[in-house]
């Protein structure tokens, strides 16, 4: 039997990390489902970012990823320094990964590649089929014509992606 999720996470990036968390703290959480190749989340990375970079409501999903927390920073150039007291953060690879395999518990398969991506589809290196009513592509960058994630749309050959120019949408 193939086992049907409402949303189909392909790879185990930060950009699914963050769209696992968000849909985890939906008042009613979707049933989700995320592949990874690797053996964990977020490859080996930190995030760092300010306060005011996130939209407004972000903070309720993004906080538990947070490691490491600072209530400014210092800016420091040969001849200039300059305090910024502007909240910072950092979430780390560990952290994530941490967070995000508690929230969506036997939802998230490791050591598991995704060999064929299509809208509702996808097929696994060792041949398992698992279907969603969403997939998301985000095995990252290059993978679609804008790069980055995406989602497959009803007919296999189409991808509509957010690069980094802004939204785009090819067939
Ligand atoms: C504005 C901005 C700020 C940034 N700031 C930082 C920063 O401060 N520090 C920093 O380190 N980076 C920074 N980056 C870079 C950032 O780390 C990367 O953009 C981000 O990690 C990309 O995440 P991703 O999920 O798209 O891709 P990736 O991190 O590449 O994740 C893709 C995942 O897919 C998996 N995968 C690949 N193929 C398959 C397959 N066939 N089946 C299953 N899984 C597969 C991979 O193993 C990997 O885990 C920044 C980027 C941007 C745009």
């Amino acid at each position: 039997m193939v086992a049907h999720y409402d949303y189909l996470l392909v790879g185990g990036g930060l950009q699914n990390a963050l769209i696992a968390m968000a849909l985890a703290a939906r008042e009613r959480p979707p049933a989700v489902a995320m592949v990874e190749r690797g053996g964990h989340l977020g490859g080996n990375h930190t995030w760092c970012f300010h306060a005011g970079d996130l939209p407004a409501g972000a903070g309720r999903w993004i906080d538990p990823l947070v490691a490491h927390r600072w209530a400014g920073h210092e800016v420091l150039f040969p001849t200039l320094r300059r305090r910024l007291d502007v909240p910072y953060a950092a979430i780390t690879s560990t952290r994530l990964d941490e967070v995000v395999r508690a929230r969506l518990g036997g939802g998230v398969l490791l050591g598991r590649a995704a060999r064929v991506v299509e809208a509702h589809r996808v097929v696994l290196e060792d041949g398992e089929e698992l279907a969603a009513d969403i997939v998301i592509e985000a095995r990252g960058p290059g993978r679609g014509p804008g790069g980055g994630c995406g989602y497959r749309s009803s007919s296999a050959s189409s991808w509509r992606s957010r690069g980094r120019t802004g939204s785009r949408s090819r067939s």
